[in-house]
């Protein structure tokens, strides 16, 4: 192999290099796992929902409490299993539709968009922010 062969095929090597680095800002992606979800008659229960909600770094009740208001269901999660039990038959799509719009309004910071964030319950619990652990910014959500 020539030299500049050489040079070319490591400048190449770079690139693939820092076009897998995500970026080091909290703006970072959230990837949320795929619910893994098993269908017991006319329940479906997302087993591993401890795990999605430990990812967001929130309450699984409270991701639980908003799911199942936004999708119009009933279930429950229980602590013991990390189970979420559904009781109607809701698509994996569809859950994630919603987990994406949890993150977009509890999660993520709408001022500099990172995700380092919590959520604080203030006034005996009535009223809630996200406040940004990144840019200081707290924004006034609707309680869950
Ligand atoms: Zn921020």
């Amino acid at each position: 192999m020539k030299d500049r062969d050489k040079l070319r095929d490591y400048e190449w090597l770079l690139q693939r290099l820092y076009q897998r680095i995500p970026p080091k800002s909290g703006s970072a992606e959230l990837e949320i796992p795929e619910p893994e979800m098993i269908q017991i008659g006319s329940k479906v229960i997302v087993r591993n929902f401890r795990r999605i909600a430990e990812k967001l770094k929130r309450d699984p009740y409270i991701v639980a409490r908003y799911l199942l208001k936004e999708m119009g269901t009933g279930g429950k999660y229980e602590e013991e299993s990390g189970h979420l039990t559904l009781d109607s038959q809701i698509r994996r799509d569809t859950i994630m539709k919603f987990l994406k719009m949890f993150e977009k309004t509890y999660i993520r910071c709408p001022t500099c968009m990172s995700i380092d964030t919590r959520l604080e319950k203030r006034e005996k619990e009535r009223i809630w922010f996200l406040v940004c652990e990144a840019c200081g910014a707290e924004q006034p959500v609707k309680p869950i």
